[in-house]
């Protein structure tokens, strides 16, 4: 399903409830609601990601939502980290997860929570449930209480600690937050149903005790709330009026229900599930993205080959792109996998319209043109973007020797070859025609180590007056004014398209050529100066953007965003 956001549902006249935006299943449940004026009217969702990793494309997939359902119905969007397990957790996650919502384009004004700070209210919550006689002190070990939870074909068996007095509940539970006891010897429950066909039902745990230090407070609290009290009542505190999750909190809901029932007057919030994304090519679990990170498969969350906004970011993808692509996919019931090249399309048709075009050698090969004057330096004018002439153009310089691509001569051209070779003429981007005429060779290894050609001084600008045809264009850049540069060529990271299928084994799929470095590469002297972070199209090679923590004005490095194709499909075509 595409989904289309225009200037105009933007705009949106809430008087008109006719003219609600309806393009997917989440927006006409929240139309819904709003004719039946839920919530007064009222519009409010979250973005509650755990702090205990980098955000993905994934969860750009939830922002877009969230965030966009929020502006499109002229309601409001929370920044909650959901920090209700001490367990990896940390600053820095919280840090990169800001950092990421905010360069994604959206703005959570002063509405950035933290789960953790309600775990007095939320502990307060538990107490009432323990004296409307809703939640027990349970002191089966975890696994006596696996056992009495029953299966999918078999009721569950009461604890027999359910009927525990509310005075000896109470007790105990307080004697549970002062650290009276050890980690798993007891736990708060909900008295729900043992028999429900629901297993989450079944007087589901809501509190346990875990003596971990939290990264915000500290050794306060030795016993945490569970994600699906926490999660729930995190929502209704925020007034929260549609927590959108993914699919598999699907039977978690009744809980969610129950408790927002049993605690919360007044408008409660409603869970509405939506697939989560799953992309080709991609792993985008937090856990397995984590173990890339710590094993050293790769630099680190923000390398450019990472699904993290971080990792895409510093390989050049701009927010526009990614919003496109979310937008794009829209939001479905039932899971699926994304084509990756629809990610890559995107991001692709984004820098097309907005990168200027260079001239960039990776692979240099010298020329050196016998016939043209040895001081001699000509500036020439070339367009920043051939479709887009208000961008306007820059000078380059040309003069004696230049660099080619290695790959742009051939001394035995096959059929259909195009470029360079013994005998033949080329023309040179924005300037002259050249022709070969010999190559000097390593007398040991035989490697070509530069070839020379001599100008048809008549063709700049010009076709050959003689009417003779130039069928190959290349790019080049002037020896003595190409800046030295460092290039990576980043590709995709894993080579299999399902490598989120395969288990603990995903790491066997890692693409060995996910990531090419080289190091004598030359781009034309307009870069000079060049903020990191820049994108450009190098004219024939790709999309290259300079990198944010690598980079230095002496020696720029270049991350390649995209080919200019995908070279994939070719591949694969070829396979076939
Ligand atoms: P993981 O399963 O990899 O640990 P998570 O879902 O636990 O990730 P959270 O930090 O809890 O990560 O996610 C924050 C929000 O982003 C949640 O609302 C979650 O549903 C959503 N989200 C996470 N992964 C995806 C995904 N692949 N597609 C869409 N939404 C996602
Ligand atoms: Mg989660």
């Amino acid at each position: 399903m595409v989904v289309k956001y225009t200037a105009k549902s933007m705009e949106l006249d809430m008087t008109q409830t006719e003219n609600l935006p309806s393009t997917d299943f989440i927006r006409d449940i929240i139309n819904e609601d709003l004719k039946a004026n839920k919530n007064s009217g009222r519009v409010a969702t979250r973005f509650p990601p755990e702090p205990n990793g980098y955000l993905h494309i994934g969860h750009a997939k939830s922002v877009c939502l969230n965030f966009g359902i929020a502006a499109q119905y002229k309601g409001t969007c929370n920044l909650r980290m959901d920090d209700t397990d001490p367990a990896g957790e940390s600053m820095e996650y919280v840090e990169s997860i800001i950092n990421d919502v905010r360069w994604l384009g959206f703005d959570w004004e002063d509405r950035l929570f933290y789960a953790s700070d309600y775990f007095e209210q939320l502990y307060q919550f538990a107490v009432r449930l323990i004296k409307a006689g809703k939640a027990y002190v349970c002191s089966l070990s975890p696994d006596e209480i696996r056992e009495y939870r029953g299966t999918l074909t078999e009721p569950g068996r009461d604890s027999p600690y359910r009927n525990r007095s509310v005075e000896e509940n109470l007790d105990l539970f307080e004697r549970m937050r002062a650290g009276e006891f050890e980690d798993g010897s007891h736990v708060l429950r909900a008295k729900i149903d043992m028999s429900s066909p629901n297993i989450l039902m079944r007087d589901p745990i809501l509190y346990r005790i875990k003596r971990t230090p939290h990264y915000r407070t500290g050794n306060n609290w030795v016993i945490y709330p569970m994600y699906d009290f926490a999660h729930c009542l995190s929502d209704a505190l925020e007034r929260i009026t549609h927590s959108i999750c993914t699919l598999e909190f699907e039977n978690n809901r009744p809980l969610y229900d129950w408790i927002v029932n049993e605690l919360i007057e007044g408008d409660k919030p409603r869970q509405i599930e939506f697939a989560r994304l799953n992309l080709s090519y991609t792993i985008l679990s937090k856990r397995r993205l984590i173990e890339l990170v710590e094993k050293g498969h790769v630099s680190g969350w923000d390398d450019p080959r990472m699904p993290t906004i971080a990792g895409m970011r510093r390989r050049g993808y701009t927010p526009e792109a990614i919003k496109t692509f979310c937008t794009k996919i829209g939001v479905a019931k039932n899971d699926n996998l994304v084509d990756i090249t629809l990610l890559e399309a995107c991001v692709r048709d984004d820098l097309n319209e907005r990168c200027p075009r260079i001239m960039a050698v990776i692979r240099p090969l010298k020329v050196i043109i016998d016939n043209y004057p040895e001081d001699r330096v000509e500036e020439i004018d070339a367009p920043n973007h051939p479709q887009n002439p208000s961008m306007g153009t820059r000078k380059v310089p040309f003069s004696r020797t230049l660099y080619i691509e290695q790959d742009d001569f051939n001394e035995n051209p096959p059929k259909k070859y195009k470029r360079l070779a013994p005998g033949r003429e080329v023309r040179l981007r924005n300037a002259y025609v050249i022709k070969f005429e010999r190559a000097v060779k390593d007398e040991k290894s035989g490697k070509i180590i530069e070839i020379h050609c001599t100008y048809d001084p008549t063709t700049k600008d010009n076709p050959p007056a003689d009417g003779r045809k130039i069928e190959g264009v290349i790019h080049w850049v002037s020896e003595k004014h190409a800046i030295p540069a460092e290039v990576r060529l980043y590709d995709r990271l894993f080579s299999i398209p399902d490598p989120a299928d395969k288990g603990d084994e995903f790491t066997k799929y890692l693409n060995p050529e996910s990531l090419e470095v080289l190091t004598s590469c030359y781009v034309e002297p307009s870069l000079k100066g060049a903020a990191p972070g820049s994108r450009y199209q190098f004219e024939r090679l790709g999309y290259f953007c300079i990198d944010i923590k690598d980079s230095t004005p002496q020696r720029p490095v270049f991350n390649r965003i995209a080919s200019l194709r995908d070279t994939w499909a070719k591949v694969a075509e070829k396979g076939k």
